[in-house]
């Protein structure tokens, strides 16, 4: 029933992007979009979490292991994902490559909807954080050298 354009700059939930939100928050946002959350252990190492539209009975599947400011991101950004992407989200695909350096396929518009996703936990998270932090998280490649190999410059 949205009628507002929801962006990664503008997820429908209180106090986006103006406070940093919590777990609570996260919760809280879930139950409201009758969002089930699970809470356990994730079999393939490389990823934090996922979600998946179910079909109408939408569900995000977080790591267990995951603790503080690393747990707050995977919770929202796979939140992200429900407002951003919805139905159109395969979370096979998520599942397979989700975040922590896993050198998988991706099609580009995966790679787009994982950086709005991003973009949208950080935001989420914290939301006065400098563009450099920013920038550095989304496109760690940006502080690479152009000679390949040995670590960056200085
Ligand atoms: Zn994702």
């Amino acid at each position: 029933m949205r009628k507002k354009v929801t962006t990664p700059f503008a997820l429908p939930i209180p106090g986006f992007g103006e406070s940093p939100l919590t777990s609570e928050d996260f919760e809280r946002a879930c139950a409201r979009e009758g969002i089930a959350v699970r809470r356990e252990r994730i079999p393939d190492e490389t990823a934090r979490g996922y979600y998946s539209p179910g079909g109408g009975s939408p569900f995000i599947v977080i790591d267990a292991r995951l603790r503080g400011r690393r747990k707050l991101l995977a919770e929202f950004h796979e939140l992200a994902h429900h407002f951003l992407h919805g139905w159109r989200h395969d979370f096979r695909s998520e599942l397979a490559w989700e975040r922590l350096g896993g050198k998988r396929h991706y099609t580009p518009r995966q790679e787009w909807a994982e950086m709005q996703a991003d973009a949208a936990a950080l935001l989420a998270v914290a939301p006065g954080l400098s563009l450099p932090a920013v920038v550095r998280f989304l496109l760690p490649e940006l502080s690479m050298t152009q000679t390949r190999g040995k670590e960056g410059t200085r």
